[in-house]
């Protein structure tokens, strides 16, 4: 079964974690190890399965406690996550040519399905009702065009061939000639498959995409070849520059190497997958959904989804009701404050305020300084003024009482107050904002 090992291999990671309250560094140690083995045994190569687990290990620390989700179900989800992540989250569709035919260049070593996935292409492409030309640049096998012819048969798409003698540049220059004057929407090129990778094989390549300017260079490679698969697109990509890779065969994939690492490895996405030998076995690569194969827990990913929306909405709802009606107090102040030193790097913190531009250090210890004063003010107010700061705003006794008790000028504090309500406005305004409402101009 496609994946199955991986799969099972990572269910054991879940299983420690049974019972366990939280997610800590103590109980995560023995999941990480079985998340590690899984995929070194799925063959993915070692530097990515340390990043893999590193980035894992700590999510999985700092990730908190979602009400109602157990720390399994967490785990699961951020596994899932980083595995989308890895495989280059969203799925890559093929770039098709503005004017004129779209040109693929099929590239791969022989015996990977290239001739194959030729047809398959072609069959795919006239689904999405558009027409295809094959054209047969394998020179150094007969049977490979033979092959190609019969396939295309099969598919009713028309093939363009010109022997064994023809070089494949030229084949190519005339095949794209045939398909503008048919005015055939896409041309695939299949070229040769060697053995193993040689200079000749590259040296033709690079010659047959200079005639082409293909909108598209595939390399397809073979699944069940594993992080080979993964070192192959880099080489490929190094020396002839491709957009992508197609795995095969990954219904006969147990272990899942290529399909993880292909992305992580080359820089380059998988476009397509092979998953049998029918003509209708060619599909896009989607990285959700193959993460939630591998997962096998799809019921436990949409419920932590959910559990996690829920309390981002309760969380959001809250602050606006406490916007709405004018609740915005100096607790809150004092929370956002505290959240935002927290942050420590007050240059990013104030960098993403919009309008703030860049920051220089002296702004930046103006701005902690002045965090420290406001802070020191607020600790002195009674509960009660701090739940409405009304109480500030309509007496100056309080006022001087607050200056005097936290050290600070009088002054200072009616601005914290008068900051307080201008803090009720822009956040007012924020909401609207969010809410689909234009930014009214603001009072100074
Ligand atoms: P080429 O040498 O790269 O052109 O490879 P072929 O296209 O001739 O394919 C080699 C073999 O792999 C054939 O028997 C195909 O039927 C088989 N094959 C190709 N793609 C897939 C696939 O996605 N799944 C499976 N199970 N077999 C495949």
């Amino acid at each position: 079964e496609m994946f199955g090992q991986l799969t099972s291999g990572l269910e054991s990671a879940w299983s420690k974690l049974k019972g366990e309250e939280v997610l800590t560094k103590e109980n995560i140690a023995e999941p990480m190890r079985d998340i590690r083995r899984a995929l070194l045994e799925a063959d993915v190569s070692l530097p990515v399965v340390r990043r893999f687990v590193q980035s894992v290990s700590d999510q999985a620390v700092g990730v908190g406690v979602i009400r109602g989700v157990k720390p399994d179900q967490q785990l699961v989800k951020i596994v899932n996550d980083e595995l989308v992540k890895l495989m280059g989250g969203e799925v890559s569709e093929l770039t098709f040519a503005k004017s004129g035919p779209t040109v693929i260049l099929l590239a791969g070593l022989q015996g990977v399905g290239k001739t194959t996935v030729c047809a398959k292409l072609a069959n795919y492409l006239k689904k999405q009702g558009k027409s295809s030309m094959l054209v047969a640049g394998d020179v150094y096998r007969p049977a490979a065009i033979d092959q190609l012819v019969i396939l295309g048969e099969q598919v009713k798409v028309p093939v363009y061939t010109a022997g064994t003698d023809t070089k494949p540049s030229e084949i190519a220059r005339q095949g794209l000639a045939e398909a503008k004057k048919k005015n055939i929407d896409v041309v695939i090129m299949d070229t040769a498959g060697r053995l193993q990778i040689d200079k000749g094989m590259m040296d033709e390549l690079k010659e047959v995409k200079r005639v082409l300017n293909p909108t598209e260079v595939l390399l397809v490679v073979d699944a069940m070849t594993g992080q080979e698969a993964a070192a192959l697109v880099t080489t490929f990509n190094v020396e002839i520059g491709i957009t992508g890779a197609i795995l095969t065969k990954l219904d006969g994939d147990s272990r899942g190497g290529a399909a993880l690492s292909v992305k992580e490895v080359s820089g380059k996405p998988i476009k397509l997958v092979g998953r049998g030998e029918r003509m209708e076995d060619l599909e896009p690569f989607y990285p959700d959904r193959m993460a939630g194969r591998i997962l096998g827990m799809g019921d436990v990913l949409s419920f932590v989804e959910k559990a996690q929306e829920v309390m981002k909405q309760e969380d959001a709802e809250d602050l606006q009701k406490k916007i709405m009606s004018a609740k915005f107090d100096f607790n809150d102040f004092l929370k956002q404050t505290r959240a935002v030193a927290r942050m420590g790097s007050m240059t990013r913190v104030l960098g993403m305020i919009p309008g703030m531009g860049k920051v220089t250090p002296a702004q930046i210890r103006e701005a902690e300084k002045s965090l420290k004063i406001m802070e020191a003010m607020i600790e002195v107010m009674t509960p009660e003024e701090r739940e409405k700061p009304e109480l500030l705003a309509e007496s100056s006794t309080r006022r001087k009482r607050v200056a005097q008790e936290s050290g600070k000028t009088e002054q200072q504090v009616s601005q914290l107050v008068a900051q307080l309500f201008q803090m009720r406005v822009r956040m007012k305004n924020l909401m609207g904002v969010m809410e689909g409402g234009s930014i009214p101009a603001l009072n100074n």
